[in-house]
C-alpha cells in the first residue's frame, strides 16, 4: 500500500521501503523491494519508472529492480558498490542476491545527478553494510536523506563494518541537514531527531569495540578479517586462470613486510609463489597472483590464505571458491 509523504513523493511498502519520487507521470524510485511496485504505479498517476536507484546491495533492496530493468527501467548505482550488484559472487559478503543486477550508470559519489530538475546525491555510507550510500534530494521543499539500513545497532561484521563508520555518518548527516529521514524499513523520520538518536550511539559503538578488542597489539578491525579476495568465488574453466587480487591487512602498530602464500588443492599452481610487501601500521596492501586450476571440473572448490607479518606468521586467515566449470 502507498504512503504519500509529500505532493510527490510517495512510499510503497514491500520487504523494504521503496520510494517514489513524481514528476508528471514518471517516477525514480530509491530501492525496488521485490519489484511488486510495478503492478501499483497507476495509483499514484505514474505510467512508467525512469530510474531506481540503490541505497545498497541487499536483495531485500534490489531483487526487484531486474524486474524493473526488462521492463525499460534504467538501473543507477553509487560507485561504492555498482560492481557488487554486478558480481555479486566476486564478493564475500551478506544478504546478497544471486543473480548478477546490471548497472546502466554508475553514480560518483558525492557528484549530484539531475532528473526532471531534482538534484539527487549519493554519499558513502558505510556502516550496515560497506556497500553502502546514502541519497540526497529535495521534494516540495524539503530535503529529503534515502539511509537504506544505517540503523543503531544494526552494524553487520560479515558486511564489513568498521570502527569509524558510524561517527562518518553522524558527521556526514549532520552536515547534509535533512529535514526527512527516509528509511529502509520502518517510517519516515524527523531529520534532526533521528540524527540525535543516532548520534547518541554511534560513538559508544566504537568505544565498546576498542575496550573490548585487543585492537592496540593486533589491530584486525572490528570484523577481524585479516584479508580478502576478489573474486571471492571464479568460474574458470577446466585448466584456466583466474587472476585474483589479495587485499591483506597489517595487524601490527608498525609499518611491517606483510607476506601472502596460497594453499591450493593438488595440481594447481599460483604465480608468484608467495608474494611479500610493505604495509603501514594498520594498513592494507594489495598483491596479485596469477591462479591456475586442475583439469578436472569441481564445485566450489576452497583454497586458503596464509598471512605472515614481520616474520609473525598468521595461519589461514582467509578462504577463497572456484568452480571449475564443466
Ligand atoms: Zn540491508
Amino acid at each position: 500500500m502507498w504512503s504519500q509523504l509529500a505532493d510527490d513523493l510517495f512510499l510503497w511498502r514491500d520487504c523494504c521501503n521503496v520510494y517514489a519520487i513524481r514528476r508528471s507521470d514518471e517516477a525514480v524510485l530509491v530501492d525496488s523491494g521485490t519489484g511488486a511496485v510495478a503492478d501499483h504505479l497507476e495509483a499514484i498517476g505514474v505510467r512508467r519508472v525512469a530510474h531506481v536507484l540503490h541505497t545498497h546491495h541487499h536483495r531485500d533492496q534490489c531483487q526487484g529492480s531486474l524486474r524493473l530493468h526488462a521492463a525499460g527501467t534504467a538501473l543507477w548505482a553509487p560507485a561504492n558498490f555498482a560492481d557488487v550488484l554486478e558480481h555479486p559472487h566476486a564478493y564475500k559478503t551478506q544478504c546478497l542476491w544471486y543473480e548478477p543486477i546490471p548497472v546502466d550508470r554508475v553514480l560518483p559519489l558525492s557528484e549530484t545527478v539531475f532528473w526532471r530538475g531534482i538534484a539527487l546525491t549519493p554519499y558513502a555510507q558505510p556502516g550496515h553494510t560497506r556497500y553502502a550510500a546514502c541519497i540526497a534530494f529535495s521534494v516540495d521543499g524539503k530535503r529529503c536523506l534515502a539511509i537504506g539500513d544505517q540503523f543503531v545497532h544494526n552494524y553487520v561484521y560479515a558486511n564489513q563494518f568498521a570502527l569509524g563508520d558510524y561517527p562518518a555518518t553522524v558527521e556526514l548527516w549532520r552536515r547534509l541537514a535533512p529535514d526527512r529521514i527516509l528509511p529502509g524499513h520502518g517510517p519516515a523520520e524527523d531529520g534532526p531527531a533521528a540524527i540525535a538518536r543516532f548520534a547518541a550511539h554511534a560513538q559508544e559503538t566504537d568505544d565498546l569495540h576498542a575496550r573490548l578488542l585487543p585492537l592496540h597489539e593486533v589491530d584486525l578491525g572490528a570484523g577481524g578479517q585479516a584479508a580478502e579476495l576478489y573474486p571471492y568465488h571464479a568460474f574458470p574453466a577446466p585448466g584456466g586462470t583466474v587472476h585474483l587480487r589479495v587485499t591483506a591487512r597489517n595487524p601490527l602498530p608498525r609499518d611491517a613486510e606483510t607476506r601472502v602464500r596460497l594453499a591450493l588443492p593438488n595440481g594447481w599452481r599460483a604465480e608468484p609463489g608467495e608474494a611479500a610487501i610493505a604495509v603501514a601500521a594498520r594498513g592494507t596492501g594489495t598483491v596479485t597472483f596469477r591462479l591456475t586450476v586442475g583439469g578436472k571440473a569441481a564445485r566450489r572448490a576452497r583454497y586458503a590464505v596464509e598471512l605472515t607479518v614481520d616474520g609473525r606468521p598468521f595461519g589461514q586467515v582467509e578462504e577463497g571458491f572456484v568452480t571449475v566449470q564443466e
